[in-house]
């Protein structure tokens, strides 16, 4: 069922639902009041029999307005019936309860079918006392009460059906911004993702959905732009050493070589293989840290254990390379050293910022700090070297880039990328402070397993881990 049939159906059934209501309302109190009314005529016609019967000793029928099935009977204080009208037995059967009850004021009306009796208690200037009870047929009433109700049920339908068709129209009106918010939509693809949805001068709801629809494709378009840049990035930074192999091969098949030389060639077409398969699981981690997190493997890890593994996994790699962990302060309880994550990746962001730390500083050193904070853990790499210009700051996350003043050493410009995502993943910080020709510090902050906003699943993994370990 689409929005405008819902649309109308509700409307159409909240006004039946309360013009329902009113009707059954006015019906039920006009009811009333014809009951009060005619109840009132009953007691009147009693009264006055009563009184002729007393004081001229007859009732004379032709004088007094004539009820449909009107019974006018008099009992005396014994239940006996004094007086009947037209003699006749009454009709309307009275029970001996009722005129007790009538005698004690306790009640005074009851209805059968169309028939409607009052009885009333009459004491005569001599000490007698009667009850009179005066019983009729109010057609009159009755006739008016069914024409009230024929006419509300044939307004209600009536209503109903206007009801129907102004809904449908004014739902059709309603969502006719919403029909052209689609057309506008449908108009946008890849190929012109710069076009924006027009708001209007509205402030409505319909203006706001248009802004958050315009701020979502301006996040799309940025991001497929960063994706084209990244493909020709990562396109680029592959075709260089495969270009400087093909270089290289051409060059040393020009002539017969001697061993030496070919030796030579093959080193260097080694280095450039094995530049190119850091690139290249740099790019595929990346894609892994991109992923959902949900796909990844968490759990829990002792945060000093994996920076030891990092440093030894440098330094079998480039022992030239010096790399110190230092706790600052000392966790209250080995708990406090337990995040939720998953190794490798945690593991590829300590290497990259550990590596990055000893290659951009002259003294091919870093200095990796560890302190404790209430519910996260925070470290510092810090290594000496020219620094990062305050320009590269804001950039230095984003893919491929590179700083101008690192241009000499090598690398790629996926290293911090890659961290800063693996971080994110992990619900942490990475920030960086840098001052030129001093020192670079880069500061993570990681929540711990057994944090509060952490959820019980992981926190529970962690503790069932320390408490094996
Ligand atoms: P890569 O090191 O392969 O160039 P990264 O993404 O790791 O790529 O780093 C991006 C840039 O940030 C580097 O080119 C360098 O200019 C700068 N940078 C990163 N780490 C440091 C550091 N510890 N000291 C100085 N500059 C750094």
């Amino acid at each position: 069922m689409n929005i405008r049939t819902r649309l109308t159906l509700l409307f159409v059934l909240l006004v039946a639902s309360i013009l329902l209501l009113f009707s059954v309302s006015v019906y039920y109190l006009y009811d009333q009041f014809r009951q009060q009314e005619f109840e009132q005529r009953l007691e009147e016609k009693a009264f006055t029999t009563v009184r002729l019967r007393e004081d001229v000793g007859e009732v004379p029928q032709a004088d007094l307005p004539v009820m449909a099935d009107e019974q006018i009977t008099i009992y005396n204080d014994r239940g006996l019936v004094l007086y009947n009208q037209g003699n006749q037995r009454p009709r309307f059967p009275i029970s001996p309860s009722f005129l007790r009850k009538v005698t004690l004021k306790q009640s005074r009306y009851v209805r059968l079918g169309d028939i409607e009796a009052v009885g009333v208690r009459y004491k005569t200037q001599r000490g007698e006392s009667f009850v009179i009870v005066a019983s009729g047929n109010d057609r009159y009433g009755f006739s008016k009460l069914d024409r009230l109700r024929q006419i509300l049920i044939f307004g209600w339908i009536l209503c109903l059906f206007i009801v129907g068709i102004a809904g449908y129209l004014f739902a059709t009106d309603a969502l006719r911004p919403v029909a052209e918010l689609i057309a506008q939509v449908n108009a946008i693809s890849a190929t012109n993702i710069h076009e924006r949805l027009r708001v209007g001068r509205q402030r409505d709801e319909l203006a706001d959905l248009a802004r958050t629809f315009n701020a979502l494709l301006s996040r799309l378009e940025e991001a497929f732009v960063s994706q084209k840049s990244f493909v020709s990035h990562a396109s680029h930074e592959l075709r260089t050493p495969l270009t400087v192999m093909m270089g290289q091969i051409e060059v040393t098949r020009l002539q017969a070589r001697s061993t030496d030389e070919y030796e030579v060639a093959f080193d260097g077409l080694l280095d450039e293989v094995k530049n190119m398969i850091r690139l290249v699981n740099g790019l595929l981690e990346l894609a892994r840290a991109s992923a959902d997190a949900a796909t990844l493997n968490y759990q829990p890890v002792r945060i000093d254990e994996l920076l030891w593994q990092a440093q030894s996994q440098i330094i079998q790699k480039r022992p030239d390379y010096q790399i110190d962990i230092d706790f600052e302060n000392l966790p209250s309880q080995e708990e406090d050293l337990v995040i939720v994550g998953e190794e490798s990746l945690l593991q590829t962001a300590f290497q990259n910022l550990m590596e990055n730390g000893c290659k951009y500083s002259p003294d091919e050193s870093v200095l990796v700090r560890i302190s404790f904070e209430p519910g996260q853990i925070q470290l510092t790499f810090t290594n000496q070297g020219h620094g990062i210009p305050a320009t590269d700051l804001p950039h230095i996350f984003e893919p491929f880039y590179r700083s101008e003043s690192t241009m000499t050493i090598r690398g790629h410009g996926i290293g911090l990328a890659l961290t800063q995502r693996i971080i994110t993943l992990h619900r942490g910080k990475i920030k960086v402070e840098s001052t030129i020709g001093k020192e670079t510090k880069f500061r993570i902050t990681l929540p711990i397993a057994n944090a509060p906003s952490l959820d019980t699943g992981s926190a529970v993994a962690a503790t069932r881990v320390l408490q094996q370990g």
